[in-house]
């Protein structure tokens, strides 16, 4: 059985520029066959990722800000009226102030925690209900994006990683929800890599120099390593697995001192 996904059809939350884990996700499961609809999350990301998305063979360019349930709805009607349904949905989208991402978690502000937590954690369930009708019969994958910072204290994290645990125990209940469909629902925990994102994490710089010296393999991971692991989540291959968390992180979680 070949890595192919002629014929099936997915949708991608979280592209911005061509560094987005969420664009490596695309170019894998499109090399793959795969039929897009990449969303963006505002104008100023439409030109640039219709441009990005004029590169995949059939693809459509959709806007949707996941706060905003109008956009999730517009987004599966049009998918439902262009693809017919839905195999694949990839969420790799977060959100979190700027100023947050630095010294100590307590200073947190309610808003900026329920912000992170509605983007970051909360889209994700409610994108999977909406998908959930197109997905029917299909023996369809969800994957999301998430990082170490969920399960273990990482510098500057801070909200971020509380939005990440909150965003890997749904994962798990989503599963529980889905599979008897025969749906599954798994994430991607990958290691540092430089977007656009990851530039708000302050001491970004010092964490990739870390894993490069400290992780098994001795470097950091590439998006395009963590497009191809979201290409075998979304393949058959992958099939027995769902609920999981899968490290895309050249080692890094198994380390102690
Ligand atoms: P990225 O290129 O900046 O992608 C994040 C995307 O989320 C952007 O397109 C961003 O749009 C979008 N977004 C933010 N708020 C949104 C909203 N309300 N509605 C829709 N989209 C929204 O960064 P990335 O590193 O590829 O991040 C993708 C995922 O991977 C995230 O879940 C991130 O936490 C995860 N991850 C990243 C790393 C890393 O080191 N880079 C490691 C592990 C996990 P705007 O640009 O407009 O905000």
């Amino acid at each position: 059985m070949g890595l192919t996904l002629d014929g099936k059809t997915g949708v991608i939350f979280g592209v911005a520029n061509q560094r987005s884990i969420a664009w490596a996700c695309a170019r894998s499961l499109a090399d793959a066959g795969m039929r897009l609809a990449v969303t963006y999350a505002n104008e100023r990301l439409e030109k640039g990722v219709r441009e990005l998305a004029a590169e995949l063979k059939g693809s459509i360019v959709l806007p949707c800000d996941v706060t905003k349930p109008d956009q999730i709805d517009a987004v599966m009607d049009s998918v439902k009226r262009e693809f017919g349904g839905l195999d694949s949905v990839i969420h790799a989208v977060a959100f979190a102030k700027r100023e947050e991402l630095e010294g100590d978690f307590f200073h947190t502000s309610k808003e900026g925690y329920m912000l992170a937590h509605e983007v970051s954690a909360y889209s994700l369930t409610e994108i999977t209900r909406k998908a959930l009708p197109l997905m029917e019969g299909r023996e369809g994958s969800i994957v999301t994006l998430t990082y170490l910072g969920g399960e273990r204290v990482i510098k500057n994290y801070n909200v971020m990683g509380i939005a990440k645990a909150a965003l890997e125990a749904s994962v798990r209940y989503l599963a529980a929800d889905i599979g008897p469909r025969g749906l599954r629902v798994n994430a991607i925990s990958a290691g540092p890599i430089r977007t656009l994102s990851a530039a708000g994490v302050s001491g970004f710089k010092s964490m990739l120099d870390h894993i490069a010296e400290t992780a098994p393999l001795r470097r950091n991971v590439t998006a395009e390593e963590v497009g191809d692991t979201c290409l075998f989540l979304c393949s058959q291959h992958s099939r027995g697995i769902t609920g999981s968390i899968v490290y895309v992180d050249a080692g890094y979680h198994v380390m102690g001192v």
